[in-house]
């Protein structure tokens, strides 16, 4: 076995994906590397990016960061779910939910019990009056989960929604803590071996070279290194994912502080609403093949529901990924490495999952191909994971009301994602993934919520007998009011738990 050495970690942007990957190797790898990270306050970081998804409270905690002290700082607020409204249909609303429908009930999951008595021609609320989650949710009230697995108040989990420029610095003063050191400086060149074609330096526009063993790409949709030096390419998955524009225009919070996110479907794209402690994000995702820059601003303006704090301000993207998020020894991490529209929040889940492979795959010295193909294809397999999901949401519709709904409605779907519907379509059927960002509850409360109904469910699901499934049913809706009935409303428990320092 090679003796490990000591590597020079050079990490390249200091955004949001630059200071999670910087001080998590400070954290996580204090014995194996040393962390330099290079930013260039001229040219920013993107500056969006407020909703998680619950794994983030993973790393936080593996990081040591304590909750109520983050979320005074980055003026957070809990998150339970995001609402869906006028995806299946115009008028329809639904949540999926950061926590389970129903109990465990052994190997037969509830969704089949509840498919079960609606083709019995039992009549029953929407699914989400059986989660917790949805029910908080709907009634805005918060407290953290219970940790006593026989409570129902256990059913569910929750992540943040929190201001993007605060998260960044904040990463900043506890890495720096740790030893990570920092330069301010605009790249302008990339050093390569003439050898093996790694990258063996970045410089600076003052002439400074910034010497590295490993390079941590980081430097957003700019793609530095994996793009621009390396020309590593990018899969365009837009035939699938037709929105290539967002307008952000936060404004003031004159409706409920909400503990979830909205995502409200428009003629061409849809809209965030992202309420946090000072302030509510909104945004508008569009295609602009289907509406103009001017006319998708001027359509988020006329909808937002407080006084607007800024003007609209429109970023580009285009969906998909690179083909290897890491090539030679350089490592692509956030936007470098793909972006995918933030209609499930994933952004910073594939930022955190990234950042974990890289953990655990972390070279001794150089890097091997087999350490390289292992991240690449958890990596790819994350992305392709979730792409999937996203495009349910479009194909799954009846919307008819405009030239964008129907080419979503109508458009070839990759062939994974058409093999999952039919099981699904077929009798309910999930396919099963161990880990990952959607699990079970989050595919049914899409598939449910946007009208795809199974034809069938689980045989299994025929045991029991009617009338005791509508009386367990039942209760467990009651179970649910009263567990929530006794918990606080969202604001009052922030304002108890982590309220905002004062000048904020
Ligand atoms: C419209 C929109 C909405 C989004 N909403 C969400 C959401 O709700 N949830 C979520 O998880 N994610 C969301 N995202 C994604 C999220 O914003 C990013 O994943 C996250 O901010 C990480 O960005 P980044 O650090 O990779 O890039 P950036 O923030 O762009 O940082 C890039 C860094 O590289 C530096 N840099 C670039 N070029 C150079 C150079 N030449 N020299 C030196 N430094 C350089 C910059 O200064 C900066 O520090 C959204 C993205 C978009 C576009």
């Amino acid at each position: 076995m090679e003796t490990a050495t000591r590597q020079r970690v050079v990490v390249v942007g200091g955004g949001t994906s630059g200071w999670m990957t910087a001080a998590a190797l400070a954290k996580l790898l204090p014995d194996r590397c040393d962390v330099h990270l290079i930013e260039s306050e001229a040219i920013g970081i993107i500056g969006v990016g407020e909703a998680t998804l619950p794994h983030i409270r993973a790393f936080n905690e593996r990081l040591g960061i304590v909750e109520a002290d983050f979320m005074a700082t980055t003026r957070a607020t809990f998150k339970l779910g995001i609402e869906f409204r006028d995806w299946g249909r115009i008028g329809d609303s639904y949540i999926h939910p950061f926590g389970t429908f129903g109990r465990g009930t052994g190997d037969v999951q509830f969704h089949h019990y509840y498919t079960r008595l609606l083709h019995a021609g039992i009549e029953l609320p929407p699914i989400e009056a059986f989660s917790m989650a949805c029910t908080l949710a709907r009634t805005n009230r918060f407290a953290q989960p219970s940790t006593d697995a026989r409570q129902i108040a256990s059913t569910f989990g929750y992540a943040y929604q929190f201001d993007a420029v605060a998260f960044a610095p904040y990463l900043r003063r506890f890495a720096e803590a740790l030893g990570a050191r920092r330069s301010e400086g605009r790249i302008v060149d990339v050093g390569r071996d003439g050898g093996s074609g790694d990258v063996n330096a970045v410089v600076l526009e003052d002439g400074r070279r910034i010497e590295g063993d490993l390079f941590v790409d980081c430097s957003g949709f700019a793609a530095l290194l994996i793009g621009k030096a390396l020309g590593e390419p990018f899969q365009d998955w837009s035939r699938w994912l037709p929105a290539d524009r967002a307008v952000a225009l936060p404004c003031r919070t004159e409706t409920a502080v909400t503990p979830f996110t909205s995502a409200v479907a428009m003629p061409s794209g849809w809209r965030w609403r992202i309420p946090l402690q000072h302030r509510t994000g909104n945004g508008y995702v569009f295609a602009s093949g289907f509406v103009s820059e001017e006319a998708g601003a001027d359509a988020l303006t006329a909808v937002v529901e407080g006084t607007p704090l800024a003007t609209p301000r429109v970023l580009k993207f285009t969906a998909g990924r690179r083909e290897r998020a890491w090539a030679h020894n350089v490592v692509a991490i956030g936007l470098a490495g793909g972006f995918l529209e933030p209609l499930e929040s994933t952004s910073l889940y594939l930022v955190q999952q990234a950042i974990t492979a890289l953990v655990e795959l972390f070279p001794e010295r150089r890097a091997s191909s087999v350490d390289r193909d292992e991240f690449n294809r958890i990596v790819n397999m994350e992305y392709d994971r979730v792409r999937d999901f996203l495009i349910l949401h479009y194909h799954a519709t009846e919307r008819d009301d405009s030239e964008f709904w129907n080419y979503v409605r109508t458009m070839p779907i990759p062939d994974s994602l058409a093999e999952k519907m039919e099981l699904f379509r077929r009798r309910g059927r999930i396919v099963k993934y161990r880990e990952g960002a959607f699990l079970d509850a989050s595919w049914v409360s899409v598939y449910l919520g946007q009208r795809v109904m199974p034809a069938g469910y689980d045989p299994r699901a025929a045991g029991p007998s009617v009338d005791s499934l509508v009386a367990g049913m039942e209760q467990m809706q009651a179970e649910i009011r009263t567990a929530v009935g006794a918990m606080p409303d969202h604001r009052s428990y922030l304002a108890e738990y982590c309220p905002m320092p004062v000048a904020a």
